[in-house]
Parts: structure tokens; C-alpha cells; sequence
């Protein structure tokens, strides 16, 4: 691991401060430390900010759910009130990562978690995109199981890894960010881009920026749900997961919220699936038909080829799980 300046803020104007002089944030540190020990990621400066007070409630105010940033995932993922209204947020949490991990990883950082691709993460391969930008992509045409079918560009198919952010885009969520201009809230789709011909960006966050909270509106989502597929059943990447959210009026959809997981470059709304489901009943062929349209574009690349009925697959499981949910 390279040296690197250590420091502490204890408020959010101190921390955009250094981060301005070239400093990084950094929260629970479980994506950053471990990408600094592979020399993936190489900051001259840290600036821890879990010393920031005000970021760290959970708090119900009307229709609204808000959560600060600097909430853990296990603090998000037990809380007795989101497991009831929100269960889609809980059930992302507890199927990732370890319960240590959960314990120090922050929800602010969370979203920001970087690619598992394996050439990514390794500084002997010199064919990466989104490490080297205009160093070609390793990925397309070698070992490519992990990746993405949908949202990639034939300048990188990285899978995005995390599992609340299907959650956060399914329940169409804001994040507040604070930046040089001051405070701003933006829809949580509009974070992420999508790789096309600069995979090395990944958001649309401006230098200084700090992710300070999520709001979900719109009131809760007790009928929700999350389904992740991988290949053990414990701390492990998925290799296609589904977040869904259900208003029903009988057995017909009054409206339908669905996220893809594991098969995208960027957290995965899919419109197209919401469309077909809704002011129908909700049953195996009208699942299966909003699995196919969730998947209409897909592109598959030799190794990943299986993602594409899994996925479809765990798209169905999810709503149908979901219908019967008992709440
Ligand atoms: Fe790099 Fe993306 Fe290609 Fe992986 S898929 S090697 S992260 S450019």
C-alpha cells in the first residue's frame, strides 16, 4: 500500500475543504482500503468524514423516508419500521456483504462501490477501460461470466456489484448531495452513468461533492421485494438479482416498480417490464412477459450467456414472491 495522508472532519464544509486540496472522502472504507491494498486506487489524501454529525439518522417525516449517509447497512437493514414498510431496502442489505462488512460500510459509499471485474482489480492486466481509459477492455473477449448484459459498450461491460442501489431505483429515490454550490437533490437514476466511451466515470458527481442523504418518497412499500442469485449463499456478489415493489388492487397491478441486479453496468430500472405489467393480474405469464421485456436488449458475450434466463428467471421469482407477500 502507497503512503497517504490520514485526516479527520468534523463538519461538511472542513471535509469538501480538503477534499478540494486533492483529498478523498472516505466512510466505512470497506471498498476504498481494500482497492488502495491492490493498488487500484492510489489517493494522496484521505479525509474520513463518520465524524460528521447529522448524517447518520433514519427518519420518517410525512410520506417521506429519509436516511443519512453515514447510516451502516446494518442499521439500515435491521431497522424493525423499514424491514415492515420498506422490506426491498432491508432484504438488499442483508443478502450482501458480511455482517462485519455490514457493520462499517456506510449507505453513502455504499452506492459508490466499485466494479468486482477481475481485470479491473488486477494491476498485471493492462487491457482496462475503466482503470487505463483508452487501454482496451480485457473482459470482451476473455473471461466475461461476472458481466453485465445490459447498459455495456464495447468499451466495458462491468458488472455494477452492489445490491441496495436496485432497491434505492426501483422505489425511485432522490440523493442529496452536498457540493461547492451548496446543498442539491437529484434523482438517484441520474447518479450513475452508463460506461459507453468513458467507463473510468462513473457518476455524474462533481469534484467535492458528498453524498449527504436519500430520500424515498411517496410513502411506504410493504410489498416488496429482493431476490439475488449467486454462487454461494453467503457474502457473495450476485450474479442476477431483482428488486420489486407492488401496489395491487386485488390481483391486478395498480403500479409496479422493478430493478435488475447483476446483469447491468449501472443499478437497472426496467420501465419497459413496469409498462407491461401494469392494470394487469399479476401471474406466471404476465411475469414471464415482463421478464422478456426487461431483457429485450440484452447483449450476451460467451461467458455471461447464462445471465440472460437466469435473470429472467429471477425477475419472475420476485414478483410472484412478491404477490404473495402477506402484509
Ligand atoms: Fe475494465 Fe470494464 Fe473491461 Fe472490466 S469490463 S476489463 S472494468 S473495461
Amino acid at each position: 500500500m502507497r503512503p497517504f495522508e490520514f485526516s479527520q472532519v468534523k463538519d461538511t464544509a472542513a471535509g469538501s475543504d480538503a477534499v478540494r486540496r486533492g483529498g478523498q472522502f472516505v466512510g466505512g472504507g470497506t471498498t476504498m482500503y481494500d482497492l488502495m491494498k491492490l493498488d487500484v486506487m492510489r489517493p494522496d489524501s484521505l479525509v474520513d468524514i463518520t465524524g460528521i454529525a447529522g448524517l447518520s439518522d433514519i427518519e420518517f417525516s410525512g410520506d417521506d423516508l429519509k436516511i443519512g449517509a453515514l447510516v451502516t447497512m446494518s442499521e439500515l437493514g435491521r431497522h424493525k419500521r423499514v424491514m415492515a414498510e420498506y422490506p426491498v431496502l432491508a432484504e438488499t442489505l442483508l443478502l450482501a456483504a458480511s455482517q462485519q462488512l455490514r457493520n462499517m460500510a456506510r449507505l453513502g459509499g455504499n452506492v459508490l462501490q466499485r466494479t468486482r471485474c477481475a481485470y479491473f482489480r488486477d494491476t498485471k492486466f493492462l487491457e482496462c477501460n475503466k482503470r487505463i481509459p483508452g487501454s482496451g477492455c480485457a473482459a470482451l473477449d476473455g473471461n466475461n461470466r461476472m458481466h453485465a448484459i445490459l447498459g455495456g459498450s464495447s468499451h466495458c461491460i462491468a458488472t455494477y456489484p452492489g445490491d441496495w442501489a436496485q432497491a434505492l431505483i426501483a422505489l425511485d429515490a432522490d440523493v442529496e448531495i452536498l457540493g461547492t454550490d451548496g446543498a442539491r437533490r437529484v434523482k438517484f437514476a441520474d447518479l450513475h452513468r452508463l460506461p459507453e466511451e468513458t467507463p473510468d466515470i462513473e457518476t455524474n458527481l462533481q469534484d467535492g461533492d458528498l453524498i449527504t442523504g436519500f430520500v424515498i418518497s411517496g410513502g411506504p412499500w410493504p410489498r416488496s421485494r429482493y431476490v439475488k442469485v449467486r454462487d454461494r449463499e453467503s457474502y457473495e456478489f450476485g450474479l442476477a438479482s431483482a428488486a420489486v415493489a407492488l401496489r395491487l388492487d386485488g390481483d391486478v397491478i395498480g403500479q409496479a416498480r422493478i430493478a435488475l441486479g447483476g446483469v447491468a453496468t449501472i443499478p437497472w430500472r426496467s420501465k419497459a417490464a413496469e409498462v407491461s405489467l401494469q392494470g394487469r393480474a399479476l401471474n406466471e405469464i404476465t411475469a414471464s412477459e415482463a421478464a422478456e421485456a426487461a431483457f429485450l436488449d440484452a447483449r450476451t458475450y460467451g461467458g455471461n450467456a447464462y445471465k440472460l434466463p437466469l435473470g429472467k428467471a429471477v425477475l419472475i421469482r420476485a414478483l410472484l414472491e412478491a404477490k404473495e407477500m402477506r402484509i
